[in-house]
């Protein structure tokens, strides 16, 4: 069967922190815009468990926080036992109780959570983190690398249990030294790929081939970088719409995009954790071994 990855955003666009590099902040979004960002995301989910003759992975990236909403839980718990969803996430604050994961298949539901320090302390933070690994749910940890953070990410890094992946998020605007990111590489292996912009005019992506975005109004895109519409969900143009496709941005730097650039081949690094991301660590293969990775410029040739 054929794999589809699935970004979705709806309207949504209110938060409960209030990060101070963030437009989202402490927003709240009028009642008729929760109500549309609902109606959207059910009729999403009906799309989803209506189109069997994909494998479908999922992941969910409103703009501010959705699992305080009933209807994004909702939607993680049933798609989760879709026989033919293989993956179904949620970018999250993990600000939200996490009870209710008690009743998603834990072999298909996943987040992916981030700490923000100075929103929650590290110890509340590392209580839900507790909680998930109690219900047994998959979830990577991330934390922005701001150089203040440096000394909250390391303490974080020791007392989360040592199976969890922890990713840093090079900082919007901050240029790293060679001795920052050695630090910041020492938490996250894979802090290379974050570090700099990937050049990617003209490279082939899996965005618009395997990978698409989709918008409350199924308005289906390559990815969310790129606006150009190239069909609707609700109205079956976007199967003519894939097909293989060369990145037209001069530069893709943020996780969710860079990850389906083909020649950085992260698909095989992240494998079946490529939404939520958790790299996959293949019998025989350890987070060590992804570092030894030759350099990304190497990979890019
Ligand atoms: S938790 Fe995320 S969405 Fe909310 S204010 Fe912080 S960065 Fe923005
Ligand atoms: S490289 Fe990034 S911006 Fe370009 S098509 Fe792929 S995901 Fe989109």
């Amino acid at each position: 069967m054929n794999d589809l990855y699935v970004l979705y955003r709806g309207p949504l666009a209110s938060c409960n922190y209030d990060c101070p590099y963030c437009p989202f902040a402490k927003k709240v979004d009028p009642p008729d815009l929760l109500r549309a960002d609902r109606a959207d995301l059910e009729r999403f989910v009906g799309w989803v468990t209506a189109t069997t003759d994909r494998r479908l992975s999922i992941l969910f990236t409103p703009w501010g926080e959705g699992l305080t909403r009933s209807w994004y839980r909702d939607a993680v718990v049933r798609l989760s036992h879709q026989p033919h969803v293989a993956r179904v996430a949620i970018q999250t604050n993990l600000a939200a109780r996490t009870g209710w994961l008690a009743d998603a298949n834990p072999q298909v539901a996943a987040l992916w959570t981030t700490y923000h320090p100075g929103q929650v302390t590290r110890e509340r933070f590392l209580a839900r983190c507790r909680e998930l690994d109690t219900l047994g749910i998959r979830y990577s940890v991330g934390v922005v690398g701001f150089p203040e953070h440096h000394a909250e990410a390391v303490a974080l890094r020791e007392a989360l249990s040592p199976g969890v992946y922890l990713w840093i998020n090079a900082a919007e605007g901050h240029v790293y030294t060679s001795e920052e990111e050695t630090l910041w590489t020492a938490l996250d292996p894979l802090f290379g790929d974050s570090v700099r912009p990937h050049p990617s005019l003209g490279r082939p992506c899996h965005a618009g081939e395997t990978a698409i975005s989709v918008l409350g109004d199924g308005t289906v895109r390559r990815c969310h970088f790129i606006k150009t519409p190239i069909g609707n969900l609700y109205d079956g143009s976007w199967r003519a719409g894939l097909q293989p496709r060369d990145c037209t941005n001069s530069r893709c730097d943020c996780h969710i995009g860079y990850v389906h650039l083909k020649p950085l081949n992260l698909r095989d690094v992240y494998a079946d954790g490529l939404l939520e991301r958790i790299p996959g660590l293949r019998p025989g293969k350890s987070l060590l071994q992804i570092q030894q990775r030759p350099p990304v410029s190497d990979r890019q040739a």
